[in-house]
């Protein structure tokens, strides 16, 4: 059985066209990723969408065809069965930190922690926080003349107030004479 244009199609959107394990995008790489079995072709592992994984050409290189050979082999983490959290914590500086075992040994194995890859995670971030800030300057605009308009109809309000006292005043005056 070999993956079919329409599966590997499935596979691309399912991963929302962004590697699995370390989440580059095509974008990012301006072209396609690679599929990668999670149970390798070699050890046993088929073609069913379950046991496959958008993977950037980096980690699926990394990963090979690692599968546990022993009862002491720890599982590499399967992102199509735990989400990425349960696993690794996002730091500030960009690097991954294990909290499982799994964690620290996908870690190593697909090296999560690779400069380049630290790069994109600390881009994204400022990208993120770039967008986050440009959209509150956008409210405060907003905000802003959304003031200059009450303020503008308040000095409308008070023009007519002080259009009305000068009538007033000029009616009182001609009385007076
Ligand atoms: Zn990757």
């Amino acid at each position: 059985m070999t993956i079919t244009p329409d599966i590997r199609q499935q596979v691309r959107q399912r991963a929302n066209f962004a590697c699995e394990f370390c989440s580059v995008t095509e974008a990012d790489t301006a072209g396609g990723l690679t599929i990668d079995h999670y149970q390798p072709q070699t050890k046993g592992g088929n073609d069913e969408p379950d046991n496959l994984i958008y993977s950037c050409p980096r980690c699926n290189q990394y990963k090979s065809d690692y599968w546990p050979s022993t009862e002491n082999d720890i599982f590499l983490w399967n992102p199509r069965q735990e989400e990425a959290k349960q696993h690794f914590l996002e730091l500030e500086n960009g690097m991954l930190h294990p909290l499982t075992a799994t964690g620290t040994f996908t870690i190593k194995r697909l090296r999560l922690n690779r400069k380049p890859l630290i790069n994109y995670r600390l881009h994204k971030k400022w990208r993120e926080e770039e967008l986050r800030l440009l959209t509150r300057y956008g409210e405060l605009v907003e905000l802003l003349t959304q003031l200059n308009r009450q303020i503008s109809s308040l000095m409308d309000e008070q023009q007519d107030l002080l259009r009305e006292q000068r009538e007033l005043l000029q009616l009182i005056l001609r009385q007076r004479r």
